[in-house]
């Protein structure tokens, strides 16, 4: 099985020639997060055997201690790593880490890979997610290129649709391709905690990596699909941010549909990616959620490679 790549790339690499964006990271949050690095982990205690641990800078991990080891989903960045196995370590009944689940093949969290995989550990991963692994990646916004990762690095334990540790804790593919076409979940049945990874985003807007199969009709379904997984209880763990509630996905559903339909509206008028921003169609969103030009560019571009005719 191949990713679903957008058969357009081509018209799409072309199309944003001249749109060099910048990340959706405010420059003022990125010297505070330079700032701090060397700052200890923050950890936060969900219960008993599972803690939220995050490098300064980083992408969200969620530790699960037990009588074999640790399980962690997702490790950070590679220059993070060491700083995440410190402070997993120090965890509360922590031993050594035995399996790592990459929710997605980004590099902010598959840079533990190597370290887990030399050492012989299981890391599992939706298959799609390996695939991006063993090829180099070009996002054309930005130009800013990934290489594969050696072999050794690589998920050892993939899947296509549903998974389980044991009765406690299951994982799934979240096939609405949300944030790339390999994310997935882990759900703690016991703690009743969810980890969606960046299929969904706790800070603000999300980055929107159709190189990778993502868009934004897949971040409406998902959002509408990981509903289903969770009650008012449930606490759910994004990649980024902090941790959210059913309510905070039905109002992050209720938005994305939004956008969602003015952006296809748009786009069936044969509107392009200028005009989407020109027209605003975040505003009543933006004073919460930021500036939105990068990501209304982003959300409309990754509507060619499944609405477009010649798709
Ligand atoms: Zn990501």
């Amino acid at each position: 099985m191949n990713p679903a790549r957008p058969t357009r790339r081509h018209l799409l690499k072309t199309a944003m020639a001249g749109a060099a964006g910048a990340l959706l990271v405010a420059p003022a949050r990125r010297l505070a997060a330079a700032a701090q690095a060397g700052a200890p982990a923050s950890i936060q205690k969900l219960s008993d055997d599972l803690f939220v641990v995050t490098i300064p800078g980083e992408a969200n991990v969620l530790a699960h201690t037990g009588a074999d080891g640790v399980l962690l989903i997702d490790g950070a960045s590679a220059g993070a790593s060491d700083a995440l196995m410190k402070a997993v370590a120090a965890l509360p009944g922590a031993g050594p880490v035995h399996t790592l689940f990459n929710t997605h093949w980004h590099p902010e969290q598959t840079g533990s890979n190597e370290l887990l995989g030399k050492a012989g550990k299981t890391i599992i991963a939706h298959e799609n997610t390996r695939l991006w692994l063993t090829t180099d990646i070009v996002w054309p916004w930005n130009d800013k290129r990934f290489k594969r990762l050696p072999k050794i690095a690589q998920p050892n334990k993939t899947f296509y649709t549903t998974g389980q540790i044991n009765t406690d804790i299951r994982y799934g593919y979240i096939p609405d391709a949300a944030h790339t076409d390999g994310d997935l979940y882990v759900y703690f049945a016991r703690e009743n905690v969810l980890a969606v990874g960046d299929a969904v985003s706790g800070a603000g807007w999300p980055v929107v990596d159709y190189t990778t199969g993502g868009w934004i009709g897949g971040m409406v379904g998902a959002l509408q699909r990981l509903q289903t997984l969770a009650n008012a209880e449930t606490r759910i763990l994004p990649g980024r941010g902090p941790v959210l509630g059913l309510a905070d996905l039905k109002a992050q559903y209720a938005m994305y549909a939004t956008i969602y339909e003015r952006l296809t509206t748009l786009l069936n008028k044969g509107r392009g990616p200028r005009e989407a921003v020109a027209a605003k169609p975040t505003k009543e969103f933006d004073d919460k959620m930021g500036s939105s030009d990068e990501f209304v560019r982003r959300a409309f571009e990754s509507l060619w490679g499944y609405l477009s005719p010649d798709a």
